[in-house]
């Protein structure tokens, strides 16, 4: 697995919460198992100890009653006649030595005399001996009246026999419960961030695709998620209803200057043809000139408002799209041999398709325009156009100029903006906006694939028919 990738599911929130959530599955049945372990082993223990105690008692009254004799008769006929009564039983004296022992067969890898003497105290003291590594045995010892000491024993091994399947079915259902709880919480946490998804890809499908239209689907429960993915929507519409109003603010401005611009710049070079003062006739020809560029922006403006509208006018007829580009090519052939750029074509095909031959002559000016304009002198465009197999033509230009960063891209495509590093160049942050409008109103599609630093490469695709 790669490092970003684990990363990125280290980041993730459905990671962790379905991390989260089989954690806490985990412990909560790990407590509970433990609890009832607990319980049970302790049952299992009471229930041990009331047994030998019992059996204490038994040989305690019989060894005051009938002495020595006595409980050894006892503990013989009880051997005999029933082998799940054989316990260790022994009886000290005063000095140590013990006066009389007997022990079940099964303690024969174990050496009874092992088990130190005990009970001082007036009810039983009770001792746990490790057997081996698996049992081990559980001893009561009581003081008797003639001041020996009787022990009476049990191996505790029918407990753990009964307590281990319960360890192996612990560990055996644990597995299966922490990826259950894994399933269950990356469920739960796919399905709770579902709306939160949403909308960071609607957000994503703004920024990066430039989908200004694009809303998050709406659920219909009212959970908080929802209501955020509600709100995000109505924000998004405000937005846009903003963005609107300003687009018909400058479209209206744009309308409404160019009649007095064009008077005013009429004026102007009537005036640069009449004054003999030579001062006057430069401020004047500046004043065209400005007028110029202003009604250039104001026509433009315009152009990309009718086409998104869908209201341009476009003479539609067949023709080659290669003899289009020639025609733009030759006409920059001036600016590219000033730059030193070399202009490199690739036509495999005619590239004949139904457009506006004047826009898109315009389109094609406009990508060229730039590719010279944002490469450094040296540098080479290649321009080609290609078939596709879906009856779209692919014309691409691309050189290998400054290039345009990640975050910019998203917004060459709107009106007036201009890249930070492309100030230094002449332009109105146009060019692009009327390209893809002409495109689009065409039914094509524009994209642009850029490295800063080395180059930028525009696809148009349009429909041949
Ligand atoms: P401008 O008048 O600034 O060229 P455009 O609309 O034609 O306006 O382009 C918008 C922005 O896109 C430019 O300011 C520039 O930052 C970027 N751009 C366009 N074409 C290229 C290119 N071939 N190489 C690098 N940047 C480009």
């Amino acid at each position: 697995m790669s490092s970003n990738l684990f990363k990125r599911l280290a980041r993730s929130f459905t990671v962790r919460l379905s991390l989260a959530s089989a954690g806490l599955f985990t412990v909560s049945a790990a407590v509970l198992f433990g609890l009832v372990y607990l319980l049970l082993a302790g049952t299992l223990e009471h229930k041990d100890r009331e047994i030998i105690e019992a059996r204490l008692n038994e040989c305690a009254a019989v060894y005051e009653s009938m002495g020595l004799n006595g409980l050894k008769d006892l503990v013989q006929r009880d051997t005999v006649a029933d082998k799940s009564r054989s316990f260790f039983v022994r009886v000290t004296g005063h000095s140590g030595s013990a006066l009389m022992m007997a022990a079940p067969p099964d303690w024969m890898r174990f050496d009874p005399a092992t088990v130190p003497a005990g009970g001082t105290g007036a009810g039983p003291a009770w001792l746990r001996i490790p057997k081996d590594e698996e049992r081990d045995i559980t001893v009561a010892s009581m003081r008797m009246k003639d001041g020996s000491v009787l022990q009476v024993g049990r191996s505790t091994n029918s407990r753990q026999m009964l307590l281990e399947p319960f360890q192996r079915t612990f560990l055996m259902v644990m597995t299966p419960a922490l990826l259950l709880g894994m399933a269950g919480g990356a469920l739960f946490a796919r399905r709770a961030m579902k709306p939160v998804r949403a909308v960071v890809a609607t957000a994503r499908s703004i920024t990066d695709a430039g989908h200004f239209s694009a809303r998050v689907p709406e659920l219909v429960s009212r959970t908080e998620l929802a209501e955020l993915a509600h709100e995000f929507n109505r924000v998004l519409d405000k937005n846009q209803t903003l963005i609107q109003g300003m687009r018909e603010a400058l479209d209206n401005v744009a309308h409404d200057l160019r009649t007095p611009l064009t008077r005013l710049r009429a004026t102007a070079e009537m005036g640069v043809q009449t004054t003999s003062d030579p001062v006057a006739g430069e401020a004047l020809a500046d004043c065209v000139e400005e007028s110029d560029r202003v009604l250039t922006m104001l026509t433009v403006l315009m152009d990309i408002t009718e086409a998104e509208a869908g209201v341009m006018k476009l003479n539609r007829a067949p023709c080659s799209i290669t003899a289009l580009l020639r025609d733009v090519i030759s006409l920059y052939e001036l600016v590219a041999e000033e730059k030193r750029i070399t202009v490199t074509v690739d036509f495999p095909t005619e590239g004949g398709a139904s457009v506006d031959a004047v826009r898109m002559r315009q389109a094609f000016a406009n990508l060229l325009d730039n590719a010279l304009k944002y490469t450094p002198d040296g540098g080479a465009v290649r321009v080609s156009c290609r078939d596709n197999p879906d009856d779209f033509l692919t014309v691409t230009f691309q050189d290998n100029g400054i290039g345009i960063p990640p975050e910019e891209r998203p917004r060459i495509w709107q009106r007036l903006y201009r890249g930070d590093r492309s100030r230094t160049q002449r332009g109105l942050g146009l060019g692009l906006s009327l390209v893809k409008a002409i495109v689009e109103a065409h039914h094509g599609q524009v994209a642009v694939r850029s490295q800063p630093g080395s180059g930028a490469e525009f696809t148009i695709r349009v429909p041949r028919a």
